[in-house]
């Protein structure tokens, strides 16, 4: 790919390098940032990774090093002018950065972003990827084995398969190709232990995400003849159970898991705001009812958020707008 060799040329010119992600970051974003933070180590690069939000509790084992930083504005207030170059992975609107947005908007160095999204918004000089990618992980793989600027090594590898095994459903999504499954292979050659991986991303969670869990399957409505499946979380059921944010990953994959339903939608109180998740079977395009309002992502795993209503008011005008996409 150009753009590999173009992002090659970048590293090899530059010293000091900025790396963030995406809100609420998932194995992609953080396996994808990490993976990037060992390449640009081992080259003897400076390299901070900084992000808005802090790591879920589940995903810390990722930064053994301990690498990533939470973003705050005045401890942070001169990283993006001691970079000569800021990389952004696994997201591709500025806003997916919140309080670093007006960091990378004024940014005078080179922004690059590596990505795997529908519809990129036009905000960096340089964009590596494209949505034929099942995670920002492969493109990494991929700009590894392309350019061999680096040797692959264990590290690597454990970040890339994380970022892949997450955004792949644990390699069942659609782009669940032949060449991810290789890609997977290849992985495991260096060392990387499958188990383990599984095991410390989704088999070690706080007593709270299953008793909130349980209350949100209860929670769950069905409209349009059973078609869409509508589930919800309170800030007060997140907070009576001992719950975090990132304990609400992955609930609304349940919404999908009963017969008939084609579009599976989550509600979620947020302090300021109601977060929605969207996620859907076959060719429903929810990504572009997530860009009804204001959101965005994959055709079949989106999200939204919406300022000034309650979950109520949101489910029966987002529960209208979808019943079109059937
Ligand atoms: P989730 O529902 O798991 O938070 O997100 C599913 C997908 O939708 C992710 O790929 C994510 O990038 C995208 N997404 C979630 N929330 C938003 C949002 O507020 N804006 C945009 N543009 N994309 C979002
Ligand atoms: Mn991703």
């Amino acid at each position: 790919m150009k753009e590999f060799e173009i992002l090659k040329e970048i590293i090899e010119q530059n010293n000091s390098f900025l790396l963030t992600t995406h809100v609420n970051p998932d194995a992609d974003a953080l396996g994808s940032e990490l993976a990037f933070c060992e390449i640009l180590s081992l080259l003897n690069k400076k390299v901070r990774v900084v992000n808005h939000s802090a790591t879920p509790y589940n995903l810390e084992f990722l930064d053994e090093k301990n690498v990533v930083e939470k973003y705050d504005s005045e401890i942070h207030k001169n990283i993006f002018s001691e970079a000569d170059v800021l990389i952004v992975l696994d997201l591709n609107q500025a806003n997916r950065v919140v309080k670093m947005e007006k960091g990378l908007t004024e940014f005078r160095g080179i922004k690059i972003c590596i990505d795997h999204h529908k519809d990129p918004e036009n905000f960096v000089n340089h964009f590596i990827g494209g949505d034929e990618y099942s995670a920002t992980g492969e493109i990494i793989y991929d700009f590894v084995e392309q350019t061999k600027l680096v040797k692959m090594n264990k590290r690597i590898a454990e970040m890339i398969y994380a970022a892949i095994m997450t955004d792949t459903g644990s390699f069942r999504f659609e782009r669940t190709s032949p060449k991810i499954h290789k890609i997977a292979a290849d992985l495991l050659s260096y060392g990387v232990n499958p188990t383990l991986i599984y095991d410390k991303i989704y088999d070690q969670f706080r007593i709270g995400r299953i008793k909130l869990l349980g209350e949100t399957l209860s929670s769950i409505e069905l409209h349009a003849d059973g078609r869409i499946a509508v589930m919800k979380v309170t800030r007060e059921a997140l907070e009576r159970n001992n719950a975090t944010e990132a304990d609400v990953d992955g609930y609304v994959n349940y919404c999908l898991s009963i017969k008939n339903v084609q579009i599976g939608i989550l509600f979620y109180e947020l302090k300021d705001a109601i977060k929605i998740s969207f996620r859907s079977k076959g060719n429903i395009p929810v990504n572009k009812l997530a860009h009804e309002f204001n959101g965005g992502g994959h055709s079949n795993a989106s999200g939204a958020k919406i300022f000034n209503t309650d979950i109520e008011t949101a489910k029966e005008k987002i529960v209208k707008s979808a019943i079109n996409y059937l």
